[in-house]
């Protein structure tokens, strides 16, 4: 372990100006060949936030001459790129990494890297020092900038393990970036939560919210666009609470139209909060044709009493007003949402209240989540006092639910025609090609000569659970 290993002080961070917290990546020369001969890979684990920090990850061996490789097995550096919303991904990696230790033993020369938001746990590095020696580098998400320089370090045969930096809590524009899908791209506008929900540990492995400056989020769009780009996702843990930080009143929606004018094809944003929507952004978003009407709104529980205990800040009542206003509103949007079973003390009763309100707004899929309590949360000092055997039952009669509507809403799209953008061949059957609708639907369909980025119309023949079956419309 190194000496000068701490975590970020995150009220230092939170006192920054706007001035002072950005920075600008440059890559020093000295490392531009660092990785000559040499190759990377990288395994993601959790949310898109994570996809998008590995794309830079990505863009930056590749500055420094390293190649991607096929398999662990060839990799010279092997990248780990983790999740610490739920104790189980985090035991999943630690499984992979451990089931490795007999490739580092005989390739001692291979560099294993472990980093994103577990680094950035109490403990976990602790951990890792001590049972996992073949982890040779650790960092977090608030010095990934600084890869290049650890890595050099590391490669000088030091065990590096830094996740607070000069940079800890700026925003640094510039990185390089591998996209690992040109026509559906990724971007930033906010870092960090302010919300603190009791259950999550997003706060404390990813700091406190911090909005990107406006021209950089829009030029980061035109060039996607420029590219060939089709689709942007605007990324953050809570979109629409964009520009807060920054003295903003209401900087979600003006971002969003300014987003919109580049004529970019089609926009998403992941996530947004349901106590942050304002009747701007959804004026905005039935007024622009090229946001596209699919949202992720994630409620966690169908009980105001749960939702108090998770500082969510709204009620069911108030949830069901926005989700009718919207719907209102936006001809066609569809909802998909997370949900968790078995917070601490979650009664059968309140257990019920989420069975009503996935009743209620029927969405279309969902991620649902087995509580799992984390160190330093306020949740993990409550009792964690749900069985794990009533949990998984939870989960079991809560996911057959979604399932259930699911399905309905996609028989609902048979014998329409929709616009899906084509994601490629299918990976089970090359004949099939598969892609988004505007409403966020996976439609595998049939049709000639289609390449990824092409837009289809697409008529719908058949409903799955979680996908359409259809086949390229003449319209
Ligand atoms: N910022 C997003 C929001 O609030 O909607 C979500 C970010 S979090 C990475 C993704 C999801 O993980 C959450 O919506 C929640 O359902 C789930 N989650 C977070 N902490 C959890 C925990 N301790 N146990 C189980 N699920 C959890
Ligand atoms: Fe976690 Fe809540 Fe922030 Fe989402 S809004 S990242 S659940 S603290």
């Amino acid at each position: 372990m190194n000496e000068n290993y701490r975590l970020p002080d995150q009220n230092a961070e939170r006192n920054r100006t706007a001035e002072s917290r950005r920075l600008t990546f440059e890559m020093p020369e000295a490392f531009s060949d660092l990785g000559k001969g040499k190759t990377y890979v990288i395994s993601t684990y959790g949310c898109q936030a994570n996809v998008r920090d590995s794309e830079t990850i990505a863009g930056m061996m590749d500055r420094m001459g390293f190649r991607k490789a096929a398999s662990f097995e060839e990799a010279d550096v092997l990248i780990f790129n983790t999740c610490a919303v739920r104790r189980a991904a985090e035991e999943h990696v630690l499984g992979r990494i451990g089931s490795l230790r007999t490739l580092k033993k005989q390739y001692p020369d291979k560099i294993f890297v472990l980093c994103g938001c577990m680094a950035m746990e109490k403990g976990i590095a602790e951990e890792v020092a001590k049972n996992y020696p073949q982890v040779d580098l650790l960092f977090g998400t608030h010095n990934l900038h600084e890869l290049p320089s650890l890595l050099a370090r590391t490669m000088e045969g030091k065990r590096v393990f830094e996740v607070d930096s000069e940079g800890s809590g700026c925003i640094v524009e510039g990185m390089p970036v591998e996209r690992s899908r040109p026509h559906k791209a990724f971007v930033n506008i906010t870092y960090g939560c302010d919300k603190f929900c009791t259950y999550c540990i997003v706060p404390y492995t990813r700091g406190r919210q911090r909005s990107r400056e406006p021209e950089f989020i829009l030029q980061e769009i035109r060039d996607v666009k420029a590219m060939g780009g089709k689709e942007v996702t605007l990324l953050g843990q809570n979109v629409n609470a964009y520009g807060k930080d920054l003295g903003m009143e209401d900087g979600f929606t003006a971002l969003l139209r300014q987003a919109a004018d580049t004529g970019i094809e089609r926009i998403r944003f992941y996530t947004s909060h349901p106590r942050d929507y304002s009747e701007t952004t959804i004026d905005a978003m039935r007024e622009c044709p090229n946001i596209m009407p699919a949202l992720h709104l994630p409620v966690q529980s169908g009980n105001d009493e749960i939702l108090k205990r998770m500082n969510r800040g709204y009620t069911i009542e108030q949830f069901k007003t926005l989700y009718d206003r919207m719907k209102e509103k936006i001809p066609g949007i569809t909802f998909t949402t997370d949900l968790i079973v078995g917070f601490p003390s979650e009664t059968d009763e309140q257990f019920d209240d989420t069975l009503k309100l996935a009743d209620y707004c029927r969405f279309d899929s969902a991620f649902t989540f087995v509580y799992s309590p984390r160190e330093g949360t306020p949740a993990a000092a409550m009792e964690d006092n749900v069985p794990l055997s009533v949990k998984k039952q939870r989960l079991e009669t809560l996911n057959d639910l979604i399932g259930f509507w699911a399905r309905k809403n996609n028989e609902a799209a048979v014998g329409k025609v929709l616009k899906v953008l084509c994601d490629g061949p299918s990976k089970k059957n090359a004949e099939v090609f598969t892609g988004y609708s505007e409403e966020n639907r996976l439609v595998n369909f049939t049709g000639e000569g289609f390449r990824e980025g092409d837009i289809a119309d697409v008529r719908i023949k058949e409903a799955r659970s979680f996908s359409l079956i259809g086949e390229a419309a003449i319209v």
